[in-house]
């Protein structure tokens, strides 16, 4: 199957995922997780349609993004604060703000780029230790200390669910989803936390059934072993 192929597939389980629970498939947006593959995959996946891609390293997302400038870019990577510099202004949204710490070299880096810098607050939902994120009982004070950030723009929340147990990830997603739900209640009148970014190759069609707005794909649409979806 050629990566046009896989992507239109991807694009297609999204749909009938939408189509099951009543969702308009304009909603969901494809994110191309291109970490593992070179400017020629990039390119090859621009001419089946995509529009957006993730990158999870900065020197990377620098390069892909200067090669590609006209597509939006997301990072959805671990956070070094001396990496900040490459990471702010070069993606478009970054999902992966996992600690108070990060907002204020954030705000001052997209201050003096004169910027709005979007972002995603990433949420620890399963609680497992090797995963990254806010407690979920964390986030609403981690929401009031990014409002006093001029420069920086919150979207809403991102989450990795546990692997290779789909009832598990899909509790996992509706649990964030929740969250935001409450959170929204609170926040609302300041904060437009719309997305939900959740849902990766294993589990992407689950996270759109309970209400990812933005699902991170690479595998399913980059590489040849991963097919198992397309059943
Ligand atoms: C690599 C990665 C993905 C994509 O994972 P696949 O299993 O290849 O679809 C999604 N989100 C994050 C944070 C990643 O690091």
């Amino acid at each position: 199957m050629s990566l046009m192929q896989r992507y239109e597939c991807v694009e297609r389980v999204v749909g009938k995922a939408c189509e099951r629970v009543g969702r308009d498939p304009g909603e969901v947006v494809i994110v191309a997780v291109s970490k593992t593959v070179d400017l020629d995959a990039v390119h090859e996946a621009i001419l089946a349609g995509a529009d957006d891609f993730g990158e999870n390293r900065p020197e990377e997302l620098l390069r892909k993004a200067a090669a590609f400038p006209e597509k939006t870019w997301h990072f959805i990577g671990n956070i070094q604060s001396r990496k900040i510099k490459d990471i702010v202004g070069t993606a478009d949204l970054i999902h992966s703000v996992d600690r108070m710490s990060l907002f204020d070299p954030l705000q001052r880096r997209a201050a003096a780029l004169g910027i709005e810098q979007g972002i995603l607050l990433e949420v620890n939902v399963s609680g497992e230790e090797t995963k990254s994120g806010f407690a979920p009982e964390e986030v609403r004070s981690a929401l009031r200390a990014a409002s006093n950030c001029e420069n920086l723009v919150v979207y809403g929340l991102m989450t990795m669910a546990p692997q290779g147990d789909l009832q598990r990830a899909r509790e996992t997603f509706r649990e964030l989803r929740e969250l935001r739900d409450t959170l929204m209640g609170e926040f609302g009148d300041t904060m437009d936390l719309q997305e939900l970014s959740m849902g990766m190759s294993e589990d992407f069609e689950v996270a759109v059934e309970e209400g990812a707005t933005i699902v991170r794909v690479g595998r399913s649409i980059f590489s040849e072993e991963n097919a198992d979806i397309y059943s």
